[in-house]
C-alpha cells in the first residue's frame, strides 16, 4: 500500500503538490475548472494541517518559445485563490532566487504555485524526460512530496518520479480515489460486472479489452470500435470507421468470448458525420453508409445487462455524440448507469467529456480526471507515478 498524505505530519512542512491544472483554455480564460476543483480536497487538507503548500503543474505543451504565453499558468492562480478564498502566490518562474526567497519566506497555511513545468522542456525536454538533476533541484524546495496529478501518473517526468526519488511522498486524495475506484475495482467487482467500451479506435484500446475481457462478464462494444469487430464478423460496414490492422484481433477475441463480447445489432447510419441518422440492421449496412450511433434494439440489449449488473466501467462513447444527431446511444446507456445498485466508473478523456456535456456527472460513482491514465490502469499496467510513491 502507498503513503497517502494523511500519513504524514504536515504542520510547518513545505509540502509539494504536483496537481493536474492542465485545464481548457481559451484566450488566457480557463473554459473548465473541473481538474482544479478536483485539486481542491488534497490543497484544503494540507491547509487545514498547518502546511506550506507549493503547488506543481503542467499545462499543455511547450514545444517552442511561442507556446509560453498561451500555457501561462497564471490564470490558475488567480482561480484557485478564489476557489480557496486565500492569496495564492503565482511564481512566474520555474526556479531560481524569486522562487527560493517566496518559499524562504512562507508561513504556515501559504500557497505558493509555480510556473508550468514544462517550460523546462524547452530546453532539452528536462520535465518530460525526468532530468535527474531538475527533480533533484525540485525536491530541495519541500520536505515532502505529495502526488495527487492522476493525468500524469503513467508519465515519468521530473515533477513526479524525479522529485518522488528524493523525499519522503504519498498520494493525494484524488489519485486515491482513483486507485480505489479503477485498479481496486477492476481487481474485485462486484458481479455482474460488464463494461462497455466504445470511442474510435480499437488499436488504442486492444491491451485494455486483453485485460478486461478475462475479468468482466459481460463487455458491450458500441461506438466507431463496433465496426472493426463488425467486419471481422463479414458484415458490410459501410464507410464507418474501420481499423484494419485490428481485424485479426476481433476475430481472435470473438472466437475466445463469443459469449462476453456483445456487438450492435443496429445502428443509426448517415452519408456524412455532419448528417442526421437512419436507423438500420447491421446486416442492412449498405457501401455508402457510416455508422455513427447504436440503434434502438442495441440500447435496448445493452441497458438489460447495464441495469442487472453490480458493477460497471465505461470508456469511449458509443456514438458520435459531439453531433446531437447521434447522442442518442450515449444518453441512453447514461439513463441506463442511473439505476445501477452499485459502483459506475467513466474512464478519463472523452467518455467524460461526453457525460459531462450531457449533464449525467452526479449519477455516477467515480468520473475519472485521467484519459491515458485511466486507459492504462485498465489495461493492468502499474503507473510510474504511483509505483515510485514511498510505502506504508
Ligand atoms: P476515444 O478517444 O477512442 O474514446 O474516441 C472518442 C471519439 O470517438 C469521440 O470523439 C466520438 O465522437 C467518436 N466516436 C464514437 N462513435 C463513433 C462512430 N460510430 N464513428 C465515428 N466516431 C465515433
Amino acid at each position: 500500500m502507498k503513503k497517502t498524505i494523511r500519513d504524514y505530519d504536515l504542520s510547518n512542512k513545505k509540502v509539494l503538490i504536483r496537481c493536474d491544472f492542465n485545464v481548457p483554455m481559451k484566450d488566457g480564460v480557463i473554459t473548465d475548472d473541473y481538474r482544479i476543483q478536483s485539486s481542491l480536497p488534497t490543497i484544503q487538507y494540507a491547509l487545514d494541517h498547518g502546511a506550506k503548500v507549493i503547488l506543481l503543474s503542467h499545462l499543455g505543451r511547450i514545444k517552442e518559445e511561442s507556446d509560453k504565453a498561451k500555457n501561462d499558468l497564471k490564470p490558475v492562480a488567480v482561480r484557485l485563490s478564489e476557489l480557496l478564498n486565500q492569496e495564492v502566490l503565482f511564481i512566474p518562474e520555474t526556479r531560481g532566487k524569486e522562487l527560493e526567497d517566496a518559499i524562504a519566506h512562507m508561513n504556515e497555511k501559504d500557497v505558493i504555485l509555480i510556473q508550468n513545468t514544462r517550460y523546462e522542456d524547452l530546453d532539452g525536454k528536462k520535465e518530460s524526460k525526468n532530468d535527474p538533476e531538475l527533480g533533484r533541484y525540485w525536491a530541495s524546495l519541500g520536505d515532502l512530496y505529495i502526488n495527487d496529478a492522476f493525468g500524469t501518473c503513467h508519465r515519468e517526468h521530473a515533477s513526479n518520479v524525479g522529485i518522488a526519488s528524493h523525499l519522503p511522498s504519498g498520494i493525494g486524495f484524488l489519485v486515491e480515489k482513483e486507485i480505489e475506484n479503477i485498479e481496486q475495482v477492476v481487481a474485485n467487482p462486484e458481479r455482474p460486472f460488464t463494461v462497455i467500451l466504445g470511442g474510435a479506435k480499437v488499436s488504442d484500446k486492444i491491451k485494455v479489452i486483453e485485460n478486461l475481457v478475462t475479468k468482466a462478464d459481460h463487455i458491450l462494444i458500441g461506438g466507431g470500435m463496433a465496426y472493426t469487430f463488425l467486419k471481422s464478423l463479414g458484415y458490410e460496414i459501410g464507410t464507418s470507421l474501420l481499423d484494419t490492422e485490428s481485424i485479426e484481433f476481433c476475430k481472435e477475441m470473438l472466437k475466445q468470448y463469443p459469449d462476453k463480447i456483445v456487438l450492435p445489432t443496429d445502428h443509426y447510419v448517415s452519408d456524412s458525420t455532419e448528417g442526421v441518422g437512419t436507423l438500420k440492421k447491421v446486416e442492412e449496412t449498405e457501401p455508402t453508409d457510416m455508422g455513427l450511433d447504436i440503434g434502438d434494439q442495441t440500447i435496448s440489449q445493452f441497458t438489460d445487462l447495464i441495469k442487472q449488473s453490480h458493477t460497471v466501467i465505461w470508456n469511449g462513447p458509443v456514438g458520435l455524440f459531439e453531433n446531437p444527431s447521434f447522442q442518442k446511444g450515449t444518453i441512453a446507456l447514461c439513463e441506463a448507469m442511473k439505476q445501477v445498485e452499485g459502483k459506475t466508473v467513466v474512464g478519463g478523456g472523452d467518455t467524460a467529456s461526453a457525460v459531462q456535456s450531457l449533464g449525467y456527472q452526479s449519477y455516477f460513482t467515480h468520473i475519472s480526471t485521467g484519459g491515458g491514465a485511466s486507459l492504462e490502469l485498465l489495461e493492468g499496467k502499474q503507473l510510474p507515478g504511483i509505483t515510485c510513491i514511498s510505502e506504508k
